[in-house]
C-alpha cells in the first residue's frame, strides 16, 4: 500500500512538473505554473522521506539531518529569492543552477563511496553524472562571477590545447574506471578534479556577448546530471524533472545560438569576443553625437503615429518598467501606436525583458519579437531605446572585426528618429563602442532611465 502511494506521488510530481512547465510559457499562467510544479515536487519529496524503503525494506532514516538541511535550504532559498534585486536575478539563477550541478556531483560521490565496485552500467551513470554535474557546478560559479562583474573575461593562451588535453584525460580515465581496467579510487577523484578544472576553463574565456548561450547550456547540463541521479535511485520524478530541464535547456541553447547567429561549436571553441573585448574598451574617435531635450522628445513622440520602445539591461538596472508602462499608456491615450521590440539576448538572462515588462503589466501582445519588430521598423516614426546598447549595435552587421559581428540586431536605423536613453557614452556588456550613437538620425537623452521616463511622462502631459 505504502509503495503504491509512493509511486502515485511520483506520478503526481511528474505530471505537475510537466503542467507547470507548460504554464510557464505564458505570463498570465506562469506564477500558477511555478506553484503547481513546486507543490508536485513537495509531495514527491515528502513521500520519499516518509515512504521510501530500500531493497532490504529499511526506511530512509536520518530524519534530523534531512529536516535540518530542508529547513536551512528553505530559509536561505526563500530569503535569497525575496531579497534579490531584479538586476541580480540572472546571477542568482546561475548560482542556483550551479547548486543543482553540485547536488548531482555529490550524489555520484556518495554512491561511489557506498559502493566503489558497482556494475559497469551503474558506474557509467555515476561517472557521467559526476562529470556533467561538476562541469555545471564549476561553470555556473564562474558565470555567476562574470554576471555580477567580479570575474572578468580572461582569454587563456592555449585554452583549446589545454581543454583538449583535459578532455583526453577525462575520457581515458573514465574508460579505465568504467571498463574495469582499474578499481583505484584515485582515478575517480582525479576525474572529479579534472571536470572541475574543465568547468572553470570552459566558461572563463567566453565573453563578448556569448554568455546567454553558455548559461542555457549549463542549465541543460544540470538537467542531464539530475536525470542520471534519477537513474541511480530509480526515481521517476528526478528522471522526468532532469530530462525536462535537460531538453528545455538544450532547446534554449539552440535558440540562443540562433539569436546570436553562430554555431555552438563556434561559441565553445571560439572564445568569442574574449581577446577583443579588452581592445574594444579603447574609445575610438567617432565624431559628434547630438543630444535631445525632454521637451523635444515629448513633442516628437506625442505627434508620432508609431513608436517602438527597445528595452535593454539599463531598464532593469533603473527599475524603470512601471514608468515605461505609464509612458506607453499616455502615448496610446494620445492616439500613438506603441510596441516593444524585444531582442532575445537583451538584459542578462533569457527572457529578461519579458519578465521585467510583465511585472509592470505591459500587455503581452505589445511585445514584438526581433524579426517582427524589424519588419515594422521602416514604418516607425520614433524608436526609444531604454538602456539597451549591444542589441542595437550596427557593428554586428557592418564590422567583420567586431566581437559581436554576425549577431542579428534590432535595425533601429530604419525608423525616422532614434532616441537613445542611457547615462553616459559607456559601452554595454560586450565592452564595445556603438556607432549608432553618432549617426545623423540618432539623438542621445542622457540620464537614469527611471528619472528620464518619469520626467518624460510629466512633459507629455503638458503637450
Ligand atoms: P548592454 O549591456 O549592451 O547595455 C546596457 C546599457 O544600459 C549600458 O550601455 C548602460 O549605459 C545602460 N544603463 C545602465 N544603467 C542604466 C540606467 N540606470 N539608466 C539608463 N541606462 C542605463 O544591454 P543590452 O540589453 O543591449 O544587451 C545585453 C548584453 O548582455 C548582450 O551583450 C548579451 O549578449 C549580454 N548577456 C545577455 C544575457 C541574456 O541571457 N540575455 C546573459 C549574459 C550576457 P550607461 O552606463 O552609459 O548608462
Amino acid at each position: 500500500m505504502e509503495q503504491t502511494i509512493l509511486q502515485l506521488s511520483y506520478l503526481i510530481g511528474s505530471i505537475t512538473f510537466i503542467l507547470g512547465l507548460k504554464m510557464l510559457s505564458h505570463p498570465d499562467s506562469a506564477r500558477r505554473g511555478n506553484l503547481v510544479a513546486a507543490t508536485g515536487m513537495g509531495i514527491a519529496i515528502f513521500a520519499t522521506i516518509f515512504l521510501y524503503k530500500d531493497h532490504e525494506g529499511n526506511p530512509l532514516g536520518n530524519y534530523p539531518w534531512i529536516f535540518a538541511a530542508l529547513i536551512i535550504g528553505s530559509v536561505v532559498g526563500t530569503l535569497a529569492a525575496k531579497r534579490v534585486q531584479m538586476t541580480a536575478m540572472p546571477e542568482m539563477v546561475s548560482l542556483f543552477n550551479g547548486m543543482g550541478g553540485a547536488c548531482a556531483m555529490l550524489i555520484s560521490l556518495i554512491e561511489y563511496h557506498h559502493n566503489p565496485t558497482p556494475s559497469t552500467g551503474i558506474l557509467l551513470v555515476i561517472v557521467l553524472g559526476m562529470i556533467i554535474g561538476t562541469v555545471s557546478f564549476a561553470g555556473s560559479i564562474i558565470a555567476w562571477g562574470k554576471l555580477n562583474g567580479k570575474i572578468k573575461d580572461k582569454s587563456i593562451s592555449g585554452a583549446q590545447v589545454i581543454n583538449f588535453i583535459l578532455w583526453a584525460a577525462l575520457l581515458s580515465l573514465s574508460v579505465m574506471l568504467i571498463g574495469g581496467y582499474t578499481t583505484e579510487s584515485w582515478v575517480f577523484y582525479t576525474i572529479l578534479i579534472l571536470a572541475a578544472v574543465y568547468g572553470v576553463l570552459f566558461v572563463m574565456p567566453i565573453g563578448g556577448a556569448d554568455m546567454p548561450v553558455v548559461i542555457s547550456l549549463l542549465n541543460s547540463f544540470t538537467g542531464v546530471a539530475a536525470a542520471f541521479g534519477g537513474f541511480l535511485y530509480n526515481n521517476p520524478v528526478m528522471l522526468t524533472g532532469g530530462i525536462l530541464v535537460g531538453s528545455a535547456g538544450t532547446i534554449l541553447t539552440m535558440l540562443m545560438c540562433k539569436a546570436m547567429n553562430r554555431s555552438l561549436k563556434n561559441v565553445l571553441i571560439g572564445s568569442f569576443g574574449a581577446a577583443k573585448v579588452g581592445v574594444a574598451g579603447v574609445v575610438k574617435e567617432q565624431g559628434n553625437y547630438k543630444e535631445i531635450s525632454l521637451n523635444d522628445t515629448a513633442t516628437l513622440m506625442a505627434y508620432a503615429q508609431k513608436v517602438c520602445i527597445i528595452p535593454g539591461y539599463g531598464l532593469a538596472v533603473a527599475q524603470a518598467q512601471h514608468a515605461c508602462h505609464e509612458l506607453e499608456k499616455l502615448l496610446e491615450e494620445k492616439g500613438v501606436e506603441v510596441t516593444y521590440g524585444i531582442h532575445p539576448v537583451a538584459g542578462r538572462m533569457p527572457g529578461h525583458m519579458n519578465v521585467l515588462l510583465a511585472e509592470a503589466d505591459v500587455p503581452y501582445e505589445k511585445l514584438l519579437e526581433m524579426e517582427d519588430a524589424n519588419d515594422q521598423m521602416s514604418s516607425t516614426n520614433v524608436v526609444l531605446i531604454l538602456g539597451a546598447n549591444d542589441v542595437v549595435n550596427p557593428a554586428a552587421k557592418e564590422d567583420p572585426s567586431s566581437p559581436i559581428y554576425g549577431m542579428p540586431i534590432l535595425e533601429v536605423q530604419k525608423a525616422d528618429h532614434v532616441i537613445v536613453n542611457k547615462r553616459s557614452m559607456k559601452p554595454g556588456y560586450a565592452g564595445i563602442e556603438n556607432e549608432l550613437f553618432f549617426k545623423p538620425k540618432t539623438s542621445m537623452l542622457f540620464g537614469d532611465a527611471k528619472k528620464v521616463l518619469q520626467d518624460l511622462v510629466s512633459e507629455l502631459k503638458q503637450v
